[in-house]
């Protein structure tokens, strides 16, 4: 969708082009999309000249003679262009005003979403839209800005792409913003300061005032004229960067959804500063996922959380015992403890069995991670070591997925080694899908290789 520095580009446009125009006629293709209904759309515009075109937040105001105005929103992917007198009507055509001198002015919208509406002049600002939307972000009084945000415990970028709050600024300009001024995109308005709400209103209008001299960037969605182009998109730092390093720290750009809409932020220049820094490792069976963590807590201060561990000492537990005895018999446990070995056998045997075990155990992990989250120190780091992450309620809390695969042939050792049966330990172990893989770990290590060789590489990354 087009935002602030998009739309005053078409404005900008427009302006140039429609200058001293008259409209001859009208005709309307979808009336849908002309609130108020053609008859008035008609009866405001009709023989008037287009005196000037300038836009507000997100939205084209069109001025004509007689104190008539057009009120128009481009939504998705809604474009103005001129064309020349015989050329045919498009598909998408929602909408064409026939001009003095033989042009005409097309409004188009593949997506429908787009929206005109005629209006008087001294109308437009005392009605919704208008007259609900906050300022754009250079004329926002620091002050009132801060009240509005520090009121709301809403996520700060939502709170950003809230056109009652600021006017023009959608998930593109956000992203931006925010890594501008080094805020977390998730952190609550509420605890934001002072100083980092004016820092963000500071980024926004210098960004944005950049966007608009670069002519806005083009992502399909708007049409200056004919010619489509995507200078823009080499200036974002953030957006449509995930996984990329941050180009101020280099640190993995994580990519999460925020209300539904994809963001893009670094978790290190970007850290929320009432949480600590969190690196989940996941990945196959014996592929070597604890020699990194372990070397992360050892030689780089990291507090390690590891799940095995956990359900290792669930596993000691009477009660868990008993409950784990009733789903998988009574052999499954000892004096009060669960047998692993007899277990493990029970469930490379029995799918439903592992289902109904994991319905179990899983949530008490999970729980028992998110409390030892919790009791890390804010300004702390640490590693999770965490077979199951992906799709799993803590994902969204790391700020970077380390992924850890092996050769099949060395995983098949390593297990034997350890005196398992590696068909029955890969039989239980999960399985990941690599697009999956691909789009939320920022970092795919090789642990097929000698174990100081592999710790050569970890120690490679600049960043951990
Ligand atoms: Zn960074």
């Amino acid at each position: 969708m087009p935002e602030l520095p998009e739309v005053r580009t078409v404005a900008r446009t427009l302006d140039r082009l429609l200058r001293g125009k008259v409209v001859e006629g009208i005709r309307i293709f979808r009336e849908k999309n002309v609130l108020d209904g053609a008859e008035h759309f008609r009866s405001l515009l009709l023989r008037h000249a287009f005196l000037s075109v300038d836009s507000y937040g997100k939205h084209l105001l069109f001025h004509l003679s007689g104190g008539s105005a057009i009120l128009a929103h481009l939504r998705m992917e809604g474009k103005y262009f001129l064309r020349e007198e015989g050329e045919e009507k498009g598909k998408h055509d929602i909408l064409l005003f026939e001009l003095s001198g033989g042009q005409r002015l097309v409004y188009q919208d593949v997506r429908k979403f787009g929206t005109l509406e005629a209006r008087k002049e001294e109308e437009l600002w005392d009605r919704p839209p208008l007259s609900l939307l906050g300022p754009e972000p250079w004329d926002a009084d620091p002050e009132e800005t801060f009240g509005k945000i520090h009121r709301s415990s809403r996520p700060i970028k939502e709170l950003l792409m809230d056109q009652r709050v600021l006017s023009g600024i959608g998930n593109i300009y956000a992203d931006e913003s925010l890594f501008e001024a080094g805020v977390h995109p998730l952190r609550p308005g509420s605890s934001l300061t002072r100083a980092e709400v004016e820092a963000l209103l500071q980024a926004s209008s210098s960004i944005m005032k950049e966007a608009i001299e670069r002519g806005g960037s083009t992502i399909r969605s708007y049409h200056p004229e004919k010619g489509v182009d995507g200078r823009m998109q080499l200036f974002l730092k953030a957006y449509g960067h995930g996984n990329e390093p941050c180009p101020r720290c280099g640190f993995p750009l994580r990519k999460l959804e925020v209300g539904g809409r994809g963001t893009t932020f670094c978790p290190r220049c970007q850290k929320d500063p009432g949480k600590p820094l969190l690196i989940g490792v996941t990945g196959t069976i014996a592929s070597g996922k604890s020699t990194v963590a372990r070397y992360l807590e050892e030689k780089k201060g990291y507090a390690r959380i590891s799940a095995d561990e956990i359900v290792r000492e669930l596993y000691e537990k009477p009660a868990i015992a008993r409950q784990i005895a009733h789903i998988a018999g009574d052999n499954a446990v000892e004096g009060g403890r669960v047998r692993k070995d007899v277990l493990l056998k029970r469930i490379a045997e029995d799918p439903r069995l592992r289902k109904r075990l994991e319905r179990l155990v899983h949530p008490k992990v999970y729980k028992e991670i998110l409390r030892r989250i919790d009791a890390l120190p804010p300004d702390g780091k640490a590693v999770l070591e965490v077979p199951l992450l992906l799709g799993s309620p803590i994902e969204e809390r790391m700020d970077l997925i380390l992924f850890v695969h092996a050769k099949e042939e060395v995983i098949r050792e390593r297990l034997l080694a350890r005196g398992k049966d590696p068909r029955e330990a890969l039989r239980v172990s999960p399985s990941f899908d690599r697009g999956e893989v691909r789009r939320k770990c920022a970092l795919l290590l090789d642990g097929s290789s000698s174990l100081p060789s592999f710790l050569e590489e970890i120690k490679g990354i600049p960043y951990l």
